[in-house]
């Protein structure tokens, strides 16, 4: 039981700090408080690392990019 807020993971939809459960004390699950965005922290760490990539290449690689198909990612690093 019990839920904190930390490792500065947002809703990539909503931009707010996700909240983390532990599910019968073993699986810790984020979820959205806004939207219900929910997912295992292990998905949502790798999505927001995966997110934090893509902006940075994104960045790098803007002009040659431009066109490219939105990519939505369901959770950012803060
Ligand atoms: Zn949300």
């Amino acid at each position: 039981m019990g839920f904190h807020e930390e490792e500065g993971i947002v809703c990539g939809r909503c931009r707010k700090p996700v909240q983390f459960e532990t599910v019968r004390g073993i699986e810790t699950i984020v979820r959205c408080p806004i939207c219900g965005e929910s997912d295992t922290l292990d998905a949502a760490r790798r999505e927001a690392s995966e997110h934090t990539a893509h902006v940075f290449l994104q960045r790098a690689l803007g002009p040659i990019k431009a066109g490219a198909p939105e990519v939505r990612y369901r959770f950012h690093a803060e």
